[in-house]
């Protein structure tokens, strides 16, 4: 009985042990912004989206690529359809789930100067050494790869207030400026589902980029932690390989958005499969496809899993 008892308290001891070495996972809270009743910037016709729309339509996108591409990293969204949540209770919504960063994603506009154009990001200080670094690779990422015209970081002074998600969470966090409506070729742009895209997977680069940094002892890249919720997505398969090839080669990125990489359990040679975009609905995951077909990769077809 006694030795029974010792076992079982080496295994607690060695249980407390183990789950304190073993790194939690990284929360990340993506809060599209407005939403509901508070429309943000409206479009200026019919055909385009308001803000609310084209924010939550990007930080969806943003969210999916996190979840697919990256282990270990959880995602919350203070709203996931057209609701409107307050500025407090998405805070505190971070705060409780003790998020370890947060990204609001929104669209500017400027009523007096149709020529603005651009990204911004921005942070409540550029004392908070972490959201600095963070807001600094998002423009990095916005100006290389995606192409944009980058207006660089800002904070609380340069705008004249302070935003009270980036003031009020008690983690890093970021407010991106996706680009300005009021500029009719951003606009046009904000509303494509490529543009959409880019500018989705431009800011995960950079969340990968940062979180690699930032956290040097986890892999994050150790398995696909889709979420499965039953029902497949389509995808855009541009090529399939006998040998694992990087998914940032030159080819790859002209593409300009995201390529996954995935080994497959097949009798083929070819066990990697190559992918772009990820939607349930097929016309989005089409217009990727048409747009890999242009930039070479004529044979891309439409896979769904
Ligand atoms: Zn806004």
């Amino acid at each position: 009985m006694v030795k029974y008892a010792l076992v079982c308290l080496l295994l607690m001891l060695s249980g407390t042990v183990f789950s304190e070495g073993a790194e939690k996972d990284i929360v990340i809270v993506i809060d599209p912004g407005h939403g509901g009743k508070d429309y943000g910037r409206l479009a200026s016709k019919d055909d385009y989206m308001h803000e609310k729309e084209l924010n939550l339509i990007i930080a969806k996108k943003l969210g999916n690529y996190i979840e697919t591409n990256l282990s270990h990293v959880k995602v919350i969204y203070t709203r996931t359809d057209d609701t409107y949540p307050s500025l407090t209770a998405r805070c505190n919504l971070a705060n409780n789930k003790k998020a370890d960063y947060f990204i609001s994603v929104h669209c500017n506009g400027s009523p007096n100067n149709a020529a603005a154009k651009g990204t911004e990001t921005h942070v409540n200080s550029f004392d908070n050494k972490t959201s600095y670094q963070f807001a600094l690779l998002v423009e990095k990422e916005f100006k290389t790869r995606a192409g944009r015209k980058s207006r660089g970081v800002k904070n609380s002074a340069d705008r004249h207030h302070s935003l009270q998600v980036l003031k009020d969470t008690d983690m890093p966090s970021i407010l991106i400026e996706a680009g300005f409506m009021s500029n009719a070729e951003e606009e046009a742009y904000l509303n494509s589902s490529y543009g959409q895209e880019i500018i989705a997977s431009a800011i995960f680069r950079a969340t990968r980029t940062f979180l690699k940094k930032k956290h040097p002892t986890i892999n994050f890249t150790d398995g696909n932690t889709e979420t499965a919720d039953g029902t497949p997505y389509y995808r855009v398969q541009i090529m399939s390989s006998i040998d694992k090839v990087d998914t940032d080669i030159p080819e790859f990125k002209k593409l300009g958005v995201e390529v996954t990489r995935r080994k497959v359990n097949s009798s083929s040679m070819y066990k990697y499969k190559y992918t772009i975009g990820k939607s349930k609905d097929k016309k989005e995951v089409k217009k990727l496809q048409k747009l890999a077909r242009e930039k070479g990769f004529k044979d891309a077809y439409i896979v769904r899993y």
